[in-house]
């Protein structure tokens, strides 16, 4: 399976500290090779599911033909260009055909993508894409807002922008006024 075991990922992050201070063997740093490695085996959780998996659970819809909506769906993730962190929030939606799934499904398979090395087009797609293959819904999109740890902290230095992506497959994508419903109830009130 993986080339790299455990203890090469905690030497290599040895290496790294080294590189960054003169006496990286100091008393704070002593511990800290296991503890990237501990917090890596969370923050990248992602690659050990399968959406198909995370997805099987569905209901018989019994008629139901209008939009489901989870929105806000919190998440946190690592960009691949920089191994900086990204945040932010999802919206999924999808009309059902058939079969309707456990609310908590659409923000763990969330979850799944973000919870790898990513970017946020990636993310916004995988998730789309997941819902159309598992669900058969007539149509399916999803909406990423995040603002990008490596916009922030390097490069530009841009605390605020925050990037928005969608993907729209099925009658988000053909009717734009299904796109529109959609848009309205991302942006209804709070509870
Ligand atoms: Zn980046």
């Amino acid at each position: 399976m993986k080339e790299v075991g455990r203890h090469e990922a905690e030497d290599a992050v040895r290496k790294l500290l080294q590189y960054l201070e003169d006496d990286a063997e100091r008393e704070g740093l002593e511990e800290t090779p296991k503890r990237v490695i501990d917090s890596f085996d969370e923050i990248f959780a992602g690659y050990k599911q399968k959406p198909s998996e995370v997805l099987a659970s569905t209901f018989n819809a019994e008629g139901y033909d209008g939009i489901v909506l989870l929105r806000d769906i919190e998440f946190y993730s690592t960009c691949e260009h920089h191994l900086q962190p990204f945040r932010g929030r999802a919206h999924i939606a999808y009309i059902p055909t058939d079969k309707i799934v456990g609310i908590s499904k659409l923000a763990r398979i969330v979850e799944l993508h973000a919870r790898r090395l990513q970017n946020q087009e990636r993310i916004t797609k995988s998730v789309v894409d997941d819902i159309v293959e598992n669900l058969n819904p007539l149509g399916a999109g999803v909406i990423v807002e995040a603002k990008h740890g490596c916009m922030q902290c390097r490069g530009v230095s841009k605390q605020n922008a925050i990037m928005t992506t969608s993907a729209m497959r099925g009658v988000f994508f053909d009717k734009p006024e299904a796109r529109s419903e959609l848009m309205q109830l991302i942006r209804s009130k709070e509870l």
